[in-house]
């Protein structure tokens, strides 16, 4: 951007980052109406990945797929659903580069880093990398900026090189939660591992959407030695999870037919 453009910004009033409404005046950030549609994630949900319940009535219990499917890390926690506006604005974010998002995402990480953990509950921060290719493709690691503004909103020193990605996976959007697992078998590394040994990690991922990713780099920093592996990202995938589940519910042979009494 040239000085020019620079001072032009500078006398347009404030922009909406998701939908680039002006905003008055006084008003920062996200416009009324993209912040309305926003779901933010409340309890009850899952204890362990954090998927909100439909029933409010209930207390937070882990999940029918916590149940059945080994997770490695201990506790999930997204901020809002990944839909709507959010979803909208983590595209921007991602694949169209708009990095003035940035501070408003961390500030909302920063706030559900208080929320669901005591202070001090972690050594390191840790981005889910990015393997070399796509950081070329893209330009950065917008994960690891996110990391590092929370990282300066939290004091929690974060390492950027630990873990790494040395395998490039296809894009993951279509696959079901077994075809992801079975592509990310080997995909992360570690260096540096005596960094790791007893220390308590959060990692930080964009969207958790079968959570296959955070599962396999806290499966890899446990194999490093790290004691507690947690996981915060800015959305959670709730829509899919749900129909995977109706999915999975469809498939699985319903066991009260099964018994001599029906
Ligand atoms: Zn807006
Ligand atoms: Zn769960």
């Amino acid at each position: 951007m040239d000085f020019r453009s620079t001072l032009f910004q500078f006398f347009l009033p404030p922009q909406c980052p998701c939908c680039e409404k002006f905003l008055e005046e006084d008003q920062q950030g996200f416009c009324s109406n993209c912040l309305s549609e926003i779901r933010w994630i409340e309890p009850p949900f899952c204890s362990i990945c954090g998927i909100p319940f439909i029933s409010k009535e209930v207390e937070s219990y882990p999940c029918g797929a916590c149940l059945t499917h080994k997770k490695y890390f201990t506790m999930a926690r997204a901020l809002g659903a990944y839909e709507g506006s959010l979803q909208q604005a983590i595209h921007h974010w991602k694949y169209e580069g708009k990095m003035n998002l940035t501070p408003f995402f961390a500030e909302w990480m920063a706030e559900g880093l208080k929320r669901y953990w005591k202070p001090d509950s972690f050594d390191f921060l840790i981005p889910v990398p990015l393997h070399i290719q796509r950081l070329r493709e893209r330009g950065f690691n917008q994960t690891l900026l996110l990391v590092k503004e929370l990282s300066r909103r939290s004091g929690i020193p974060y390492q950027k090189t630990i873990l790494q990605k040395k395998k490039l996976t296809i894009p993951q959007v279509n696959l079901s939660g077994i075809e992801r697992e079975k592509g990310l078998r080997g995909a992360f590394r570690l260096i540096e591992i005596e960094e790791l040994e007893g220390k308590c990690v959060l990692l930080v991922d964009d969207v958790y959407t079968t959570g296959a990713t955070v599962n396999e780099c806290s499966k890899v920093l446990l194999s490093g030695g790290t004691k507690r592996v947690d996981v915060l990202t800015l959305a959670h995938a709730i829509k899919s999870s749900e129909l995977r589940a109706r999915r999975q519910e469809m498939q699985t042979p319903n066991c009260s037919l099964m018994t001599p009494n029906g």
